[in-house]
């Protein structure tokens, strides 16, 4: 008789109960000869993690806390002391672990309960009337210039960034100064706030134990815009500049007539983010299709398992041979002393149930160890057909096997409804839309849910597909998107633990391959497995010595066997490999509010970052963000800060062998950059509680009608805004043109630096010894991170020519570096 899966997840406490009752029956001395140690007995169901926020002195040792297995979300803060802080989901063991390594936990506290998270799926949450549309924004109006901030520099003070932006809550600046006297220095900046003026001291900014620059770690609420900053250091240095308007927006809310907030009824599993691309596609079959990705996942399955005893050196863990639904699950099994005198060590089948007799004395009572067991069950052919066993996490087994605690039921712990959710291999599926979909025109790649936890970013993608589809015909802007650009869109990377996440462990963030050895392969640990799938990837990985995965099969950083093993990550380079028309990818996550790009890894040592993109390059990427972000502000005024845009390694951390990294990294190499970003969704919300008043709403979990909906909107803006993007990259026909800060043929009384002004963002490619510049030619530096360009340095008389060329490639003054022209730019420089 087949179980249901409900009993089946009840069953370890169930026998948890019948354990504790057999416990308090022995007489003392036998409980004490039959449990060898008297340890704790384990407990009958994995423990429960619970959210904790925890500050670390420096960000590098979040990586060291993975790679021992601790399980954080994306999210950092540093604070005004220079702290930095994370969010963990931890048990026990990890708070025993904090303790011994120093990390200090502020807060612990309960996550939401299975139970409440069921509702919040999809079909579950009563129909919340969230599709009203607003257009109640204050936003400042048209300004953007979508350029960085300018560098401005004075003694040993340079200004990175100094910004203002509005949101919902009001008015906010942040600024990033670098310090020629690093770490120690004392920096302070002076602005008027609500005419006032205020004086504020900014934070070191140290990861890995070198001086990165001193900043505001959070956006600072202000009473009006503040025009210009003082900056000041303890040396006396003091210079003045502009603050910049970050992020702008016109108004809040949406065309009159735009369609959108179709996804109101909670949170898809991947089957509902399938289904729902499979009908769109169906419904615009001249604007759609569906891609089946090639390489099928592992499946929402797995053996079927369960542990015999109470005590790590008694506990005999069996597993099927077949997967639960293939027949495991109907497996039982126990331990018996049948109180023969001087018995041997037998194992008996009857069909599904596998009945271990114990080994005894002249007295009848039992000797059989729990290895004993183990091996007979592996050694005979009664049983090994069905079944194996092995000790409790490499324990030698040699306390005595426990006996008559009744039939365990094997279960392979699923507990999503089989008439729904397949156990079979899954085929990943992305829908393509574009009116001309034959390669010719620009490719955009959007894909959520590498991680399975974070349930907001499909509904991301989803929204996104359906607005180009229902708005095609009737808003310019997506008639427009969808005309020029050719749009690949995955809702979900990792089905199988997506499905995981969302029916059975919601902390689950990898896929459902799990690569343990016995020692770590029983049933407590079944939620400590699988691949980090945005670790898995090729390029800046643990094996290449790069920081922020682990090599351990139960970190949830774990990066896999080897580079690229899992064939979600293979589906998505498959996919970018194959359309190489794609020119820009967007990696979806949440939570935090970040966006990012590469570099996204270093290593620890020197902190060595994989090759930062060109000053030029990464220009662009600054102002491209200036169109998303001001996109999705444009929902509900939230605005992703300018701490939290950049290098995934500037802003958060290094995470070796992620996916963007792959992307850019690669595609670099190919020779078609493909401009590779990440969202982290789920933007904390300034309430002006706590110490930086910004707080973070509801996790990987935040109810959905309350504010998931939002957060997904706001991110789907923000795939409106990436297409935009695209869209202009399409048509850039426009040359970039530069100057320098040199006259041509000027006499010079000594060395000097010479800086260029670009009219958008470029990369200039220069020589010095009169020869052609070519994309061989050296090319302009940054200093350093989130800096300007390192000036070049003419020290004797040169002539100094260049070229500058955009992103789409285009080259000032339509100067072939290929070709053998010489209408590059150029300056003679001389020098006494
Ligand atoms: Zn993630």
């Amino acid at each position: 008789m087949s179980s249901s899966p409900i009993w089946r997840r009840l069953s370890p406490l169930a026998a948890a109960l019948i354990a504790l009752s057999i416990a308090l029956a022995l007489p003392a001395a036998e409980a004490e000869q039959a449990l060898s140690t008297a340890a704790d007995p384990l407990p009958a169901v994995p423990e429960e993690p619970r959210g904790a926020v925890i500050e670390v002195d420096d960000p590098s040792r979040l990586a060291l806390l993975e790679s021992r297995g601790v399980d954080l979300a994306h999210w950092t803060e540093q604070t005004e002391a220079g702290a930095t802080r994370s969010i963990a989901f931890v048990t026990s063991r990890d708070l025993t672990l904090f303790d011994q390594m120093g990390v200090r936990v502020l807060e612990v506290s309960d996550l939401p309960t299975a139970e409440e998270l069921a509702s919040q799926r999809m079909g579950n949450v009563d129909g919340v009337e969230v599709r009203e549309r607003v257009n109640n924004g204050r936003g400042r109006g048209q300004g953007s210039t979508g350029k960085p901030a300018p560098v401005m520099e004075d003694g040993s003070l340079r200004v990175l960034r100094a910004d203002t932006f509005t949101n919902y809550a009001g008015d906010f600046v942040s600024f990033e100064v670098r310090s020629a006297n690093g770490r120690t220095d004392t920096v302070s900046v002076t602005y008027l706030d609500g005419g006032v003026s205020r004086t504020r001291n900014l934070t070191a900014f140290v990861d890995a134990g070198q001086y990165i620059y001193h900043r505001t770690p959070r956006a600072v609420r202000v009473d009006g815009t503040p025009a210009e900053v003082t900056i000041s250091s303890a040396d006396g240095t003091q210079l003045t500049t502009p603050i910049e308007p970050w992020a702008t927006y016109d108004t809040m809310g949406y065309p009159e007539g735009f369609d959108w907030g179709f996804l109101t009824t909670g949170y898809p599993d991947a089957v509902d983010s399938t289904n729902k691309i499979e009908a769109l596609a169906a419904e615009f079959p001249d604007l759609a299709e569906i891609i089946e990705l090639p390489f099928e996942t592992h499946g929402y399955r797995r053996a079927a398992m369960n542990l015999y005893g109470r005590f790590t050196n008694t506990v005999v863990n069996v597993e099927s041979i077949a997967d639960g639904h293939e027949g495991g699950n109907d497996l039982t099994f126990a331990i018996v002393n049948d109180g023969t005198a001087n018995r041997a060590l037998e194992v008996v089948r009857d069909g599904d149930d596998v009945t271990v007799f114990t080994s005894t004395n002249a007295a009848g009572a039992a000797t059989g160890t729990a290895i004993a067991v183990v091996n007979a069950i592996n050694a005979s052919p009664a049983s090994n057909a069905v079944i194996r066993a092995f000790p409790y996490r490499g324990n030698a087994g040699l306390g005595l096997a426990e006996t008559d605690r009744g039939r365990a039921q094997l279960s392979d712990f699923l507990a999503a409804p089989e008439d729904k959710i397949s156990r079979e291999p899954q085929t990943v599926k992305a829908i393509r839309i574009g009116a001309t979909r034959d390669g010719s025109k620009t490719g955009v790649f959007a894909y959520s849910q590498e991680h399975a936890r974070e349930w907001v970013t499909p509904v991301v993608a989803l929204e996104a597909a359906e607005r180009l589809l229902r708005n095609y015909g009737t808003d310019a802007d997506t008639t427009r998107y969808v005309d020029e650009l050719d749009i690949f869109i995955i809702p979900t990377v990792n089905p199988d633990g997506t499905n995981y996440s969302l029916y059975d462990n919601r902390t689950q963030r990898r896929n459902m391959n799990n690569y343990c050895p016995d020692s770590a392969s029983d049933s407590l640990a079944r939620n400590a497995w699988g691949v980090d799938l945005n670790r898995n990837f090729r390029v800046g990985t643990i094996w290449d010595g790069y920081n922020g995965a682990s090599l351990s099969c139960t970190s949830n950083v774990f990066a896999g066997p080897e580079p690229g093993s899992e064939a979600e990550i293979r589906n998505e380079l498959w996919l970018t490999d194959t359309f190489d028309n794609i020119r820009f990818s967007m990696n979806i996550h949440t939570f935090g509010g970040y966006f990012m790009w590469a570099p996204g890894a270093y290593k620890t040592d020197g902190r060595v970052p994989l090759e930062r993109p060109s000053v030029g390059i990464e220009e662009y990427f600054f102002d491209a963000s200036q169109t998303i972000l001001g996109k999705i502000a444009e929902h509900r005024g939230t605005v992703v800060e300018p701490t939290r845009t950049g290098p995934i390694i500037d802003v958060l951390y290094s995470a070796a062998g992620n996916s963007a990294d792959d992307v850019w990294y690669t595609s670099v190499e190919q020779g078609r950059p493909i401009f590779a970003w990440n969202f982290e969704a789920g933007a904390d919300r300034y309430t002006g509680d706590g110490a930086s008043g910004w707080q973070t709403p509801g996790q990987f979990w935040p109810d959905f009608a309350a504010e998931g909906f939002d957060q997904a909107m706001e991110f789907a803006n923000g795939v409106y805004g990436l297409l935009e993007v695209a869209a202009e990259f399409q048509d850039d026909t426009t040359a970039p043109r530069t100057a320098v800060s040199v006259t041509n043929g000027g006499w010079y009384s000594g060395p000097v630096d010479v800086v260029w002004t670009t009219s958008e963002p470029a990369t200039i490619y220069y020589t010095t010894d009169g020869s052609r510049p070519t994309y061989d030619s050296p090319i302009l530096e940054r200093r350093d991170a989130r800096d300007s360009a390192a000036p070049v340095r003419i020290d004797r008389t040169s002539t100094l020519s260049w070229f500058a060329v955009d992103a789409a490639g285009n080259v000032e003054g339509g100067y072939d570096p290929d070709g053998n022209g010489r209408n590059h730019s150029r300056v003679q420089v001389r020098i006494r």
